[in-house]
């Protein structure tokens, strides 16, 4: 049971891959059942808490590393659970979470990327994007919001961007959560028949449904454009939430590992200052 290798190689967008081909009740690179997976998550969720709190020190003492958890996929594809999950498993003093929804007023009189920099996350924090800049070549161009010549030119721009990015020292975790749409009906029902998760819900939800196959058209084009060396793509079968939710936690925590960082080295003498906590008389 567990990783039967590294999970980034098994969830990472290999050339040639095809959204269409995936099994989303598929949990690739694991070996065991929800149990075993469970059991993994919460296990991997306390070295991450470790991890980012030496991510959280390094950040405090002049380092300028920091992660960023890039989140997309269709309506009920679980990225909020992903997010409680992931996030609920370490100190919320060193975590930056940003949805992004429709543009404000304010966003839209903006360049597209605009919020999305000021979202960045800081040196020595763990950001995460429930949505991301990637609306802006999926939503925008499936609901014709803008022409194509003005979406079409972003997936070289997006690339740019997230080279600068990574350069300035944010290691970028981008995950496609992938639902069939036999689960999303299975979600929206169950989201439909329960009024405490009608808040959740709005019409425009079926709307986007019916258009699948332009979203899927959409984010296949996305991974084939922007899956780069200094930012992959993971697709992460989303049908079985347990897995989702162990395969997210165990890329970040790959990525928190993939730092290196050390404990930050006191310039405090150590030895002097305890003598002095001794002898201070209150
Ligand atoms: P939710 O994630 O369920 O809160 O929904 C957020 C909504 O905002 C989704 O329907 C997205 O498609 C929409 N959205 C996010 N970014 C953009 C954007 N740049 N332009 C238009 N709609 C967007
Ligand atoms: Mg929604």
């Amino acid at each position: 049971m567990g990783w039967s290798g590294p999970a980034a190689d098994a969830l990472r967008v290999a050339p040639g891959f095809d959204l269409a081909d995936l099994d989303t009740r598929s949990t690739p690179g694991w070996r065991g059942k929800k149990r075993a997976g469970r059991d993994a998550t919460a296990a991997r969720g306390r070295e991450l808490a470790d991890l980012q709190e030496k991510l959280y020190a390094h950040g405090r003492t002049g380092g300028d590393r920091s992660v960023l958890l890039v989140l997309q996929g269709m309506d009920t594809a679980g990225k909020g659970g992903v997010v409680r999950t992931v996030l609920g498993m370490v100190d919320p003093q060193g975590v930056a979470l940003t949805a992004f929804g429709v543009p404000t007023p304010e966003e839209a009189a903006q360049h597209y990327l605009w919020r999305i920099r000021r979202a960045l996350p800081a040196p020595g924090t763990l950001g995460v994007f429930d949505r991301s800049h990637y609306e802006d070549v999926l939503v925008v161009r499936v609901e014709g919001l803008v022409p194509v010549e003005t979406w079409e030119p972003r997936f070289e721009e997006i690339n740019a961007f997230e080279r600068e990015v990574v350069e300035s020292g944010t290691t970028i975790v981008k995950v496609l959560l992938a639902i069939s749409p036999e689960e999303q009906a299975h979600r929206l029902r169950r989201r439909l028949e329960r009024p405490h998760k009608h808040w959740k819900y709005v019409p425009e939800d079926i709307d986007a449904r019916e258009r699948w196959r332009d979203y899927q058209q959409a984010y296949q084009e996305v991974l084939d454009r922007t899956s780069t060396e200094h930012a992959p793509w993971h697709v992460v079968p989303a049908d079985r939430k347990w897995f989702s939710r162990l395969a997210v936690t165990e890329l970040v925590g790959r990525a928190l590992e993939g730092l290196d960082l050390d404990w930050p080295v006191t310039e405090v003498d150590v030895e002097s200052e305890l003598a002095r906590l001794e002898a201070s008389e209150v």
